[in-house]
């Protein structure tokens, strides 16, 4: 018999700071998100002293000093390692698995004859713990929305340890009347309202209402829910990631841009992080959009984007410069400071099924060079972990950029940052 599990990882954020940073254990700590500006995730410990999500970080920077809560910058490098080195381990002790989000996967297992899966879910618990010092999640059920159902009751009720088997129980209906609707996956804000207007308030309730009432309502996606809330499986562990529809790069700044110059190289440094992305995924673009905006606060608002379709798609940073650099002056305007850029690819194929136009054929020689070039810096880059190599334009002192004064190491990804032991 299989069963579907979700896994997660418990504050994601801060046990990663925690994990480089034994110092940090046991202590409140707060992430703020870009530009140190609000607060977007806690350990345990800053739970507990009710300091709540979302709130800026200057207004509550006294308080938190006061309460001993140390706040740190998103270091998202360290998290996104961290991910990767979490899924890869996974892979191991799982026969399918589905990546879901940063911190977050479905992953399918076969029940062994007892239909017990507590002894394999405990060994896979300590053995993250002791690869990466990360606490894990785990919730064991017959489809996707029970698993993720499972995995909230692994996390509120005491007597779990981390670990809630809904397929293993005799009593369901009961650890689903624990589930308020509004906590199901799937189950929107405008739809729990609708659905406690109606006096339908946990998962129970939601299993045991009229289906066509529900299908009326909210469609396949609804009846689809209270199916695999009755023990139907309609989602199935989907292994193969879907190819993006489009690559994203975009910052708020530090400080305001007014100079040309300064878009321009904001613009050129995520158009070569979108650029490296895509090759990494194995796809190439043909339609470039570029966009800048003045802060959403400002008394007038400006905001503006530039857009190029390609005749060939391409994924060579140097092409792709060119354009950016020659659209960032249609997006300028020097009468406005601004707050936002971003560099958007679109409409992405991948690299093994291109078309090539007669003209750019003869230039292949040409292209051989340019490819090999990138081949290059992205290996070098690959191998260095940072920026070994990269576009002049890049280089200049960058005023403009985020501030995140109070980032931790990335002790995982860069070799100069190895934590020393001193015996
Ligand atoms: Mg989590």
């Amino acid at each position: 018999m299989e069963a579907i599990v979700l896994i997660d990882g418990n504050n994601f954020y801060a046990s990663c700071e925690q994990s480089i940073n034994p110092n940090l254990r046991g202590k409140p700590i707060v992430i703020l998100s870009n530009n140190d500006g609000c607060i977007i995730a806690r350990s345990p410990e800053a739970r507990a002293l009710k300091i709540e999500m979302g709130i800026p970080y200057f207004k509550e920077k006294e308080r938190l000093n006061q309460l001993g809560v140390v706040a740190l910058s998103s270091n998202y490098s360290l998290y996104g390692d961290m991910s990767r080195r979490l899924m890869s381990l996974l892979k191991s002790y799982c026969e399918k698995l589905e990546i879901y989000s940063i911190d977050e996967v479905f992953a399918s297992v076969s029940r062994p004859h007892d239909s017990n899966l507590y002894p394999w879910a405990r060994e896979l618990r300590s053995f993250i713990y002791q690869s990466l010092g990360i606490t894990i999640t785990i919730g064991i059920a017959e489809n996707k929305v029970k698993a993720k159902l499972a995995n909230k009751l692994a996390k509120t009720l005491n007597s779990s340890a981390g670990i809630f088997d809904l397929a293993n129980v005799n009593n369901e209906n009961d650890y689903l009347k624990k589930i308020s609707v509004k906590s199901i996956w799937g189950v929107g804000n405008k739809t729990s309202k609708w659905l406690i207007d109606k006096g339908i308030k946990n998962a129970k309730e939601l299993k045991d209402m009229n289906e066509y009432e529900i299908k009326k309502k909210l469609g396949v996606i609804g009846q689809r829910i209270q199916l695999e809330l009755k023990g139907h499986k309609c989602l199935t562990v989907e292994e193969i990631r879907k190819s993006k529809k489009e690559i994203q790069v975009s910052r708020s700044f530090g400080s305001p841009i007014t100079r040309l110059e300064d878009l321009k190289q904001a613009l050129a440094i995520y158009t070569i992080k979108a650029a490296a992305k895509m090759r990494y995924e194995n796809l190439k673009t043909s339609s470039i959009t570029i966009f800048t905006r003045t802060s959403l606060y400002s008394n007038e608002i400006y905001q503006k984007s530039a857009h190029k379709k390609l005749l060939e798609a391409t994924d060579s940073t140097s092409t792709i410069l060119k354009i950016i650099l020659d659209l960032a002056i249609e997006i300028y305007n020097p009468n406005y400071k601004l707050a936002k850029a971003g560099v958007l690819m679109q409409d992405l194929s991948l690299s093994d099924y291109l078309q090539k136009t007669i003209q750019l054929y003869y230039y292949d020689t040409n292209s051989m060079k340019s490819r090999n070039l990138t081949n290059t810096i992205d290996s070098l880059n690959k191998r260095f972990k940072t920026e070994a190599l990269s576009w002049g334009i890049t280089l200049n002192k960058k005023k403009w950029e985020m501030n995140r004064r109070l980032l931790s190491d990335t002790s995982t990804t860069d070799i100069r940052n190895i934590p020393t032991i001193i015996i």
